[in-house]
């Protein structure tokens, strides 16, 4: 097998029970899909892989993937193999461009913004595989109004749409995560327009990665060094 089959078993297997079998977790980010999305012929191409190589049961994920439960090990370079035939052999789970974002103002009444763009823009930002990777795991959710269908609030990353005297802006938050140590994300100042918030996520990440130590997450570094140089660095050293 392929590099690509070495990366995708790093990013997508979950452990088992049962030795000799793993869950696998096929993503639904990539590049121009809007994030979750499925077509019906991916679902039928996803149905029958569950039946031939798990036990015919599909599992729609809360971070908006799909996962095939109980897959024999033995199988896993065929599953690849028809994964990839299916385009669905991408390997984003956990990484940045492993968005959720809710439907907002394209498919729902009750949005102030749009995220499904949004989610693409900074898809398109963060473009070279290798940066999501040297970046690592980051959770970062888009919500399009305070209902926060997209879970902004518990994200290392929230991006939530604000109404700004009838433009569509973005509020950003930092340092929520979900889980025994659940916290809500702390808004870091005043909303961005819509085509300045990919260069605030930037921003945000290069901090970290100027920062980080060795194998510190992105979620663990807020909770290290505060919100302030994140800040200082997307506004300004007066803010
Ligand atoms: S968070 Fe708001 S905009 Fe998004 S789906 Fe929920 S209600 Fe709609």
């Amino acid at each position: 097998m392929d590099a690509g089959f070495d990366r995708w078993l790093r990013r997508n297997i979950k452990p088992h029970h049962t030795d000799g079998y793993a869950n696998l977790c096929v993503s639904l980010k990539s590049l121009g899909r809007p994030p979750g999305d499925a077509s019906a012929s991916e679902m039928e191409a996803m149905a029958a892989m569950a039946d031939r190589y798990g036990r015919g049961e599909l599992r729609v994920t809360y971070t908006q993937n799909v996962v095939i439960p109980h897959v024999r090990r033995a199988d896993l370079g065929a599953l690849y193999a028809d994964l990839r035939a299916a385009g669905l052999a991408g390997g984003e789970d956990g990484l940045i461009s492993d968005m959720i974002a809710c439907p907002g103002l394209d498919y729902c009444n009750l949005a102030n913004a749009r995220s499904l763009p949004l989610a693409d823009r900074i898809f398109r930002r963060f473009g070279d595989p290798e940066r999501r990777l040297e970046i690592g795991r980051l959770r970062l959710n888009i919500s399009g109004c305070i209902n926060a269908c997209g879970h902004h609030h518990a994200a290392d990353i929230g991006i939530l749409g604000v109404d700004k005297k009838g433009v569509e802006h973005f509020q950003i938050t930092l340092g929520g995560r979900a889980g025994e140590d659940g916290a809500i994300g702390r808004i870091i100042g005043p909303s961005f327009a819509k085509e300045d918030v990919p260069a605030a996520i930037e921003t945000i990440v290069d901090t970290y990665l100027a920062g980080r130590r060795t194998g510190e997450p992105f979620g663990d570094y807020p909770l290290r060094v505060g919100i302030t140089p994140f800040k200082e660095a997307v506004y300004g050293a007066a803010s």
